[in-house]
């Protein structure tokens, strides 16, 4: 997985390939290239999830631009 083909979501942050349109988290079609750092979250009820005000286990961007 290389971050230089993935996008993030402007609304929730989810990292998804260049190639997909629509977030499969948030349903958002609105991405950008620019983001910063990645956190996977894995388990939907850990505190990383709570932190991020995130429920759907997915790879997620810190910052987003
Ligand atoms: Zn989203």
């Amino acid at each position: 997985m290389s971050a230089r083909t993935l996008k993030a979501c402007r609304s929730c942050k989810a990292l998804v390939d260049k190639e997909i349109q629509q977030c499969p988290i948030c349903g958002n079609n609105s991405f950008s290239d620019e983001w910063e750092g990645m956190v996977i979250l894995l388990n939907e009820k850990s505190e990383l999830a709570e932190a991020l005000g995130e429920s759907k286990p997915w790879k997620y961007a810190i910052n987003v631009k």
